[in-house]
């Protein structure tokens, strides 16, 4: 099974106790795997962010949807804010809905373009335009 580290947020071995990448023992955080998630948004690691935009998406946190709208708009990092907005169309939740027509609106193309496909994800009924997402450190970019 595949499991992250829920402090430095490396892949893991599911079986193992202590991270093998930062040493950090797993078992010491009282919190719950999601509060870890929506807490590790904060990350100083773009890299580390992006994937956390994702793993909400893949594990369906919709409580975080405040939490991928306030890092849509202002983090600093270009493709933490775009994994940002797609994991709002893996989520489909209304309450992105107005931030990301404003998103698709400006003038920033690169965001725009995701954010408009993130729109249609949320607005269509059957979800089959939902674009596929995929692990961003298994792609090439
Ligand atoms: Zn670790």
């Amino acid at each position: 099974m595949m499991a992250f580290c829920t402090h430095c947020w490396t892949e893991i071995d599911a079986a193992l106790n202590v991270c093998s990448s930062c040493g950090e023992d797993l078992n010491s955080d009282p919190r719950t795997y999601e509060q870890k998630l929506v807490a590790a948004l904060e990350h100083p690691l773009p890299e580390a962010r992006v994937r956390i935009c994702w793993l909400i998406g893949e594990n369906k946190i919709q409580p975080a949807v405040p939490d991928l709208m306030q890092i849509a708009e202002c983090d600093p990092d270009l493709f933490v804010r775009r994994a940002a907005l797609e994991a709002m169309a893996v989520l489909r939740d209304p309450r992105a809905a107005p931030l990301l027509e404003a998103i698709s609106r400006s003038d920033n193309r690169f965001l725009a373009a995701v954010a408009r496909r993130s729109l249609d994800a949320i607005s269509s009924p059957t979800g089959k335009d939902l674009p596929e997402t995929k692990d961003p450190f298994c792609t090439t970019r």
